[in-house]
């Protein structure tokens, strides 16, 4: 039997599996997909959890249910590319596999900030969201929230927090001139607006240069805060960053135009974990990963693969709220309400798939 082995199964990883699953799975292949959630979490909606404005259950998706696939639910701690085994935490068995993807996704950034990563809460998991959210919930009227980084995630957060929460102060640090550096100035002007109607700070030019608790020190002025958010940046799991292959400038590893890593085709990396032109997105992922099943579909199938087509991204998507968003579709700078709606049915289509 050939081993195929998944870990991660966020957008990469369930596109793949669902992929490989329509083309069908050959007799002498098992399929295991390990992550430590037994379901799908919707990365892209833990703002909402954060802010307490979704249920749990609204953004898990179930793990599809296929005769050749089984689960394993737990902690990966080591993946070994020499014995070709994987090791989770608390098992003293080690998982083999003759085909590996890698779809670990990535974590916070503290680019070396001390305090950071003890005293802020994070969005990068949903067990961290739900951690930041009984923190925000909890939080007495007229307390004080800070989300550092003025990204896409950080916008979706300071938003939606303003918006459930009318009586807590809300500030929004930016390193920049402009929140949003990656899209346009009609966008950019759209959101800085909007967060001065809605009574957000923002500090633009912002260099937070340490965190302790309830307190963070920017451009050298300590700033206290009930609850800190770290929106400031990612990088790929610690785990694919000790894989001894060879990496890009964000540490992301290279592969070719199958998506396998050069040096081990047998191992394929997807989504945050992978270098590529483009900036990290689900959608980027889910691409990737459909590209993935229909290659290794091909291979298991004992067929040369067909050469994947080029990747052309729709645009992204953002909400400030429930009923109001931007991005960019099709090229074109789109704000307000539309936007927003597209965003909740790109969702809809995503759980409903
Ligand atoms: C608040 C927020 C909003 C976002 N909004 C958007 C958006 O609007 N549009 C967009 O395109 N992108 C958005 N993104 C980015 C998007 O979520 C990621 O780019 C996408 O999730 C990457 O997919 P992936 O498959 O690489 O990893 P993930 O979806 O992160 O999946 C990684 C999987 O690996 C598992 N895992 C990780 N480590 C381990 C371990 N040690 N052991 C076991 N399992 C493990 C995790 O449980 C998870 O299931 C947003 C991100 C955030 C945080």
């Amino acid at each position: 039997m050939k081993q195929v082995i998944f870990i991660g199964g966020g957008y990469g990883g369930i596109n793949a599996l669902h992929q490989l699953i329509n083309q069908g799975i050959p007799d002498d292949v098992e399929i295991t997909l390990i992550d430590r959630n037994p379901y799908h979490a919707l990365k892209t909606e833990f703002y909402a959890i954060v802010a307490g404005t979704k249920a749990d259950k609204e953004v898990r998706l179930d793990f599809p249910n296929h005769p050749k696939v089984s689960y394993l639910f737990g902690e990966i701690v080591e993946i070994n590319t020499k014995n070709q085994q994987i090791r989770l935490r608390n098992t003293e068995e080690n998982v083999d596999y003759d085909y590996l993807l890698v779809g670990l996704g990535c974590e916070d950034n503290y680019h070396g900030i001390p305090g950071a990563m003890e005293y802020t809460e994070s969005v990068q998991t949903i067990a961290k969201s739900r951690q930041a959210s009984i923190k925000v919930n909890n939080l007495p009227a007229y307390s004080q929230v800070s989300v550092i980084g003025a990204g896409l995630s950080g916008i979706e957060v300071a938003s939606e927090i303003r918006e459930s929460r009318p009586d807590l102060k809300i500030r929004l640090l930016d390193r920049g001139a402009s929140v949003l550096s990656a899209f346009d100035d009609k966008i950019q002007k759209y959101v800085e607006d909007w967060f001065r109607n809605n009574h957000v700070d923002i500090l633009h030019h912002s260099n937070v240069e340490a965190v302790d608790e309830g307190i963070f020190y920017n451009n050298g002025e300590g700033i206290e805060s009930d609850v800190i958010i770290w929106t400031a940046g990612v990088r790929p799991n610690y785990l694919v960053r000790s894989l001894p292959f060879e990496k890009d400038r964000h540490e992301k590893i290279i592969v070719n135009e199958f998506h396998q890593v050069p040096s081990h085709p047998n191992v394929y990396i997807v989504g945050d974990c992978a270098a590529s032109d483009y900036s990290p997105s689900a959608q980027l992922a889910g691409i990737q990963g459909e590209q993935i099943g229909t290659i290794l579909s091909d291979i298991l199938h004992d067929k040369q693969p067909r050469k994947p087509k080029d990747i052309k991204l729709k645009g992204q998507l953002g909400s400030l709220g429930k009923s109001d968003g931007f991005g960019n579709m099709y090229r074109q700078a789109v704000t307000g309400f539309l936007p927003r709606l597209a965003k909740s049915g790109v969702l809809w289509l995503n759980k409903r798939h």
